[in-house]
């Protein structure tokens, strides 16, 4: 078994920022714990080929003073640069494990996938993001229709077909953008009007406005089959049936999962300090998984402050490796 100084959990954005911070202030005893095959999955997974990677996102309008920043670019340019970080800074990065539980033995922290233990780390930083868990819509879907419906982006994007977005976020109005001309595009969303879209995205949705039907303030109260299409029946009685469905609600903070870690969850969002140190004695959760609403600048921020306090409060005489206590 390994023993860290610091074990990260999650190499998205804001583990990565994590560790290059800790590299950068001469900590070398680091390693990252990754359930993919790759480093940002969530990034690989969910955006569409050539995405524009915003660096303000959501209206969170942050400067990080962190080592980790970027420009507005596109998604591959996003993973080369971030490629780049791993490899300036010798990141360590270890592959499909997945991380699922946390035991504290005297001073220092077990860290387990399922029963196997991984590694003793003396500081734990959880970066998991929120995105494994997609917010889905409370009534069921049947059986038979899940196969057109959709909580992320396939690989093949659908040509010719008559598509419902659902969401009235970033998500929604990219994906609505990038089918516009090629399929019939309905984008239904609970609210009147857009409010938390970027200024990009909204310029981008009035010139493809004769290409998209927008549904404003739309309830969805339920989906039936239709004769290998899905029927969607709004609240207002309203019909309307579509070859396929898409989802982008945005992702959940993975309560079970930090609860199981010992972590406390109040009002739905885990409990951390400024910093985001949890109820748990050096254990850090940064990046989407601490915040209601997160960014990639946002996560790059989160970490430098992270990694100032860890480093000040319990590595000060840690730049070499600890003595171990077991
Ligand atoms: C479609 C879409 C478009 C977006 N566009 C933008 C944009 O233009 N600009 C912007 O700033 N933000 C954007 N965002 C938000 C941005 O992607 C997130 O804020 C950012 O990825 C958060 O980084 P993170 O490291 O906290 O989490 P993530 O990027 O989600 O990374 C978490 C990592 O942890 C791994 N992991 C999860 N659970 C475990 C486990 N138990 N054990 C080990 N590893 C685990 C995951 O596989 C993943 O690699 C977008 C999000 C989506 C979904």
């Amino acid at each position: 078994m390994r023993r860290l100084l610091v074990a990260i959990i999650g190499a998205g954005p804001a583990g990565i920022a994590a560790a290059v911070e800790l590299k950068a202030a001469g900590i070398k005893d680091v390693a990252i714990f990754e359930k993919a095959g790759h480093f940002c999955s969530t990034i690989r997974r969910l955006y569409p080929e050539g995405k524009r990677v915003d660096k303000y996102y959501k209206g969170i309008n942050i400067n990080s003073k962190g080592v980790c920043s970027f420009e507005t670019e596109t998604k591959e340019q996003f993973l080369e640069r971030m490629a780049r970080y791993i490899n300036d800074y010798q990141i360590e990065i270890n592959y499909n494990i997945e991380i699922n539980g946390l035991e504290r033995r005297e001073n220092f922290y077990i860290i387990k996938a399922g029963t196997y233990p991984v590694a003793e780390a003396y500081v734990v930083i959880i970066a998991t993001g929120v995105f494994d868990r997609p917010k889905k819509p409370p009534y069921p879907i049947p059986e038979e229709i899940k196969n057109r419906v959709f909580f992320e982006i396939p690989k093949e994007l659908p040509e010719d077909e008559k598509i419902l977005i659902v969401g009235g976020g970033n998500t929604a109005a990219e994906l609505a953008c990038i089918l516009a001309g090629k399929c019939d595009v309905y984008l239904s969303y609970r609210r009147p009007e857009f409010f938390r879209i970027n200024e990009e995205n909204l310029k981008e949705l009035e010139q493809r406005k004769d290409y998209i039907t927008f549904f404003m303030g739309t309830e969805i109260k339920g989906l039936e089959p239709a004769n290998d299409a899905v029927r969607v029946v709004f609240n207002n009685g309203h019909t309307e049936v579509f070859s396929k469905v898409f989802y982008c609600l945005g992702g959940s903070t993975p309560k079970n999962f930090l609860e199981k870690m010992g972590v406390r969850i109040k009002d739905s969002l885990p409990e951390i300090d400024e910093f985001g140190e949890t109820n748990l004695e050096r254990v850090f959760l940064i990046g989407d998984v601490a915040v209601k609403r997160g960014s990639i600048l946002y996560a790059f921020h989160m970490a430098h402050i992270s990694i100032r306090k860890i480093i000040e409060k319990y590595l000060k005489n840690f730049t070499q490796q600890p003595v171990w206590k077991s």
